[in-house]
C-alpha cells in the first residue's frame, strides 16, 4: 500500500517540479513506534500483540489521524495511512499533520474486557508520545466511540483531565454532535458537488456501497434520506440488492441486529466481491484499502467512484478506470469529514465549550465543499484528474508551512 501511495503522491510532485531531495524528506515519517502490548486474557493466561503509531508529518499542526485494531496492521501499512492523513487534513486545510496507527489484533475475537486491557496498555506505552497538542488519535477500522472513551480515561489518569487528546469520543463524554456520521456526511457532499458537475442531483443516480460499517451505514442513510436510490450494499458476510432501492433504516436495524447485510429480507442476496462492478451509477467502497485492482477495474459499471475508504483504488485500477472515463473522487478529499468534525470536537474540547448539531453541519459542509472546488479548479488548470490534484493542493501546503517553519530554499 505504501509504495501505491507514493505513487499518486509523485505524480503531483513531478507536476510542482519537486527535487528528489524534498520528496524524501516529505514521505520520510517523523517517528515510528512498534511496541509489544501484554495482556492477560479472560483465561487468565497472558497474549501479546504489536502496537504501532507512525507520526508522520507536523509541518501544519498537531498529528491527527485514527488507531484501526485489525490482522493487516504494520508498519508499512501504519506509514502509508499516516502520510494519507497528512494529505487529507491538508486538502480540507484543518491545522494538523497527519499520524495512523492500531494494533494487529483480531476485535471479533475478542472480549469486551480484553479489548480494553489492551487499549490501556497502548495508551500507557503511547503516552509520552500522544496528547492534545502533538498527537490525537480517532476510531478508523473496527474502533469507536467508547474505545476512544477509554483512551481519554486512561490517558488522563497520566496527565490529569485531557478530554482534547482523543477525538471520536462518545457525546456524554466530550464527544462532538455530528461525529458518528460525519465521514457518511462528508461523502454526500462530495457525491453532490461532482454530480453537480456533470449536471445531475442525487434524486437522479442509483448507488452501490461497499462496507457497512460506520462509513458504509451512514452514508447510505443521508444519501437515501437525500432521495438517492441505493441499490446495492455489500459487508464480508455478504450483499444485498433491490433495484428499486434498499429501505436503508431496516437495513440499519437489521445490521445492529446480525451484525451483517446478509439474509436482509428486503432484496436478493449476491457474493461480497460483485458488489464493485453492480450496474449503478456511483460506486463507493467503503471498506478496505487495495478492493479496486487490475484484476477487477475494467468490470466497474459505476460512472462515478467516491473513495470512503482509505486507499482502496491501487494505481493499476486507477489508470484503466481513467480510461474508462470513471470519475474519481479521491480518498484524501472524499472521506476527508471525519477528521474535519475530530477537528470541531477537538475545538471544542479546548474551549470547553459545544457547538449544536446546526453549527456542525453547516462548518462540515463549507470546508467540504471548499475543497472540492479547490481541487476541481487544480484539475481544470493542470489537466489532471481529482486525486493528482488534491495531492497537488496538500503537497504545497504542507511545502508553504515548513518552507514558513524551516527555511527550505529549493523546490
Ligand atoms: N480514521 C479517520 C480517517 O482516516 C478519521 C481520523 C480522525 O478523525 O482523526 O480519516
Amino acid at each position: 500500500m505504501l509504495s501505491d501511495i507514493n505513487e499518486y503522491f509523485h505524480a503531483a510532485s513531478d507536476l510542482l517540479g519537486l527535487s528528489d531531495r524534498v520528496r524524501s524528506i516529505l514521505l520520510t515519517p517523523r517517528r515510528v513506534v512498534k511496541t509489544e502490548l501484554i495482556i492477560e486474557n479472560d483465561n487468565g493466561q497472558l497474549d501479546s500483540y504489536i502496537g504501532f503509531r507512525v507520526q508522520h508529518n507536523n509541518a501544519r499542526g498537531p498529528m491527527k489521524g485514527g488507531l484501526r485494531f485489525h490482522p493487516s496492521v504494520d508498519e508499512d501499512h501504519s506509514t502509508a495511512l499516516a502520510s494519507l492523513m497528512t494529505w487529507k487534513t491538508a486538502v480540507v486545510d484543518l491545522p494538523y499533520g497527519g499520524a495512523k496507527g492500531g494494533i494487529a489484533c483480531d476485535p471479533q475475537k475478542m472480549s469486551d474486557r480484553e479489548l480494553h486491557r489492551l487499549t490501556s496498555v497502548f495508551v500507557e506505552r503511547m503516552k509520552e508520545i500522544i496528547g492534545p497538542t502533538t498527537d490525537i488519535p480517532a476510531p478508523d477500522v473496527n474502533t469507536n466511540s467508547k474505545i476512544m472513551g477509554w483512551i481519554m480515561e486512561e490517558y488522563s489518569k497520566y496527565e490529569g483531565f485531557s478530554p482534547g487528546v482523543v477525538t471520536g469520543k462518545p457525546l456524554q463524554l466530550f464527544g462532538s454532535n455530528g461525529r458518528e456520521e460525519a465521514t457518511g456526511r462528508g461523502i454526500m457532499y462530495v457525491l453532490i458537488e461532482a454530480l453537480e458537475q456533470k449536471g445531475h442531483s442525487l434524486e437522479e443516480v442509483t448507488v452501490a456501497i461497499q462496507g457497512f460499517g460506520n462509513v458504509g451505514s451512514n452514508a447510505a442513510r443521508l444519501l437515501h434520506e437525500a432521495g438517492a436510490k441505493i441499490v446495492a450494499v455489500a459487508d464480508a458476510g455478504g450483499g444485498v440488492a433491490n433495484m428499486d432501492g434498499l429501505d436503508i433504516p431496516k437495513l440499519i436495524e437489521w445490521v445492529t441486529e446480525t451484525r451483517t447485510v446478509k439474509d436482509f429480507a428486503g432484496g436478493e442476496g449476491f457474493e461480497s466481491d460483485e458488489v464493485l462492478s453492480w450496474k449503478a451509477d456511483v460506486l463507493i467502497p467503503a471498506a478496505l484499502d487495495g478492493v479496486l485492482h487490475e484484476g477487477n477495474a475494467d468490470k466497474v459499471e459505476a460512472k462515478i467512484i467516491i473513495e470512503g475508504a482509505n486507499g482502496p483504488t491501487t494505481p493499476e485500477a486507477n489508470k484503466i478506470l481513467a480510461d474508462k472515463n470513471v470519475l474519481i473522487v479521491p480518498d484524501i478529499l472524499a472521506n476527508a469529514g471525519g477528521v474535519t468534525v475530530s477537528y470541531f470536537e477537538w475545538a471544542q474540547n479546548i474551549q470547553h465549550f459545544r457547538w449544536d448539531d446546526e453549527r456542525i453541519t453547516t462548518e462540515l459542509e463549507k470546508i467540504m465543499r471548499k475543497a472540492y472546488a479547490e481541487v476541481y479548479r487544480i484539475s481544470q488548470s493542470k489537466n489532471v484528474d481529482l486525486r493528482t490534484a488534491a495531492f497537488y493542493v496538500a503537497i504545497q501546503r504542507v511545502m508553504d508551512a515548513a518552507n514558513s517553519r524551516y527555511y527550505i530554499s529549493e523546490t
